[in-house]
């Protein structure tokens, strides 16, 4: 198989977990006898830095060109007063990509469930997604508006906007535990009232897949609670925002986690959930799990590569058992190190 991969390594600790990427990448190409064109490209402050924008019109090019896109991480401290902002990067990036859906699997690995805030037993039943509506909701809708005294933020989702995310947790569903947690305020918000009336139609469609609906103050309490009831979970993008980063603590460090985000194009963006950490950048002090478990994630999802992903995660989990750890882990490998026994791993399997 020959893939271009456009490498968007950004700033802080991105361009070292962004090599760990490259190395696994170049591994899994001479293991499994593939070609991958890794690209890189300019994002974020390391783009202001050398152009005067987060987000120039050639790194735009090279992802609509590509195949998939893996980001490292954006931001710090040092574009914390710059007239342009990484962040604006990301939101331009999304936009452009028409990446709708973002997913983010949270698992806690047997190895390290100890350091999950959950009890040991509940840490083990943790093996859910959260699917989050990435275009829509309050972060865009107009009109938002600004007085001394007054300001106003609108929430406006479309049937079509609903019927799109419900329909990819539906179909992701039908390839794990089939089913779906629509969470929402129906209660209260119209919104939300639209939001149950669809995902109710759209669930005619799936009669495999068990449908419930859950209020959102509800879920964030079940989450901590009763996390084992969740299979697939799919809601609006201010209640996802905030329920995905409520979830990913369940893991023990955010350096475990991987995120996609889904187009209709078929493009997607693998990155991730943490930071650019900037606090330890440039130590090589980062944990590489959630930018390879990233990978892992694009090679399934979007090139249909379910061994090599396995193999990845496989070789992942095999570190982690033989007492190999990061320092936000209690360990003392390296970023370098780390990613070294991870290849090691993954030639030992192969
Ligand atoms: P952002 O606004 O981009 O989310 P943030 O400061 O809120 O940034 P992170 O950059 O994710 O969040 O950092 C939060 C804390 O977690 C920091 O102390 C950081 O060092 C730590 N951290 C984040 N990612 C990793 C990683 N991969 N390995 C080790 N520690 C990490
Ligand atoms: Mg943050």
């Amino acid at each position: 198989m020959e893939k271009t991969i456009v490498c968007l390594a950004g700033d802080g600790i991105g361009p070292e977990i962004m090599e760990s990427a490259k190395k696994v990448l170049t591994l899994t190409e001479r293991l499994y006898e593939h070609r991958f064109h890794l690209q890189d490209e300019a994002f974020g402050g390391a783009a202001i830095d050398q152009c005067g924008q987060p987000f120039p019109a050639k790194t735009l090019e090279a992802c609509l060109a590509s195949d998939a896109v893996l980001l490292g991480a954006i931001g710090g401290p040092k574009w914390d007063n710059a007239t342009e902002r990484p962040e604006k990067g990301l939101l331009a990036l999304r936009s452009a990509l028409g990446l709708y859906a973002n997913v983010r699997p949270v698992e806690v690995d047997e190895a390290v469930a100890y350091l999950s805030p959950l009890k040991e037993e509940s840490a083990k039943d943790v093996h859910f997604v959260v699917v989050r509506e990435l275009t829509g909701g309050i972060y865009f809708s107009q009109p938002k508006e600004r007085t001394a005294d007054q300001a106003t933020d609108t929430l406006t989702y479309t049937r079509k906007e609903i019927e799109r995310i419900v329909e990819y947790a539906f179909q992701l569903a039908q390839t794990r535990r089939k089913k779906v947690t629509s969470i929402d305020k129906a209660n209260v918000l119209e919104s939300s009232k639209l939001w149950r009336e669809v995902a109710e139609e759209v669930s005619g469609r799936y009669p495999d897949v068990q449908l419930e609906h859950l209020l959102v103050d509800a879920a964030a309490m079940e989450l901590i609670v009763h996390p084992g009831r969740f299979d697939v979970i799919v809601t609006e993008n201010l209640f996802g925002d905030i329920l995905s980063d409520e979830a990913s603590v369940l893991a023990g460090s955010l350096g475990m986690l991987p995120s996609a985000s889904h187009s209709e194009t078929g493009l997607s963006l693998y990155e991730p959930i943490h930071g650019s950490a900037p606090d330890i950048a440039g130590q090589s002090k980062a944990n590489p799990i959630a930018m390879l478990r990233s990978v892992a994630m694009m090679l399934e999802q979007s090139f249909g590569l379910r061994e090599e992903a396995q193999a990845i995660e496989n070789a992942i989990s095999s570190v982690l058992r033989s007492g190999r750890r990061t320092g936000d882990l209690g360990g003392t490998e390296t970023t370098v190190s780390f990613t070294d026994a991870v290849l090691e791993a993954m030639e030992e399997q192969a």
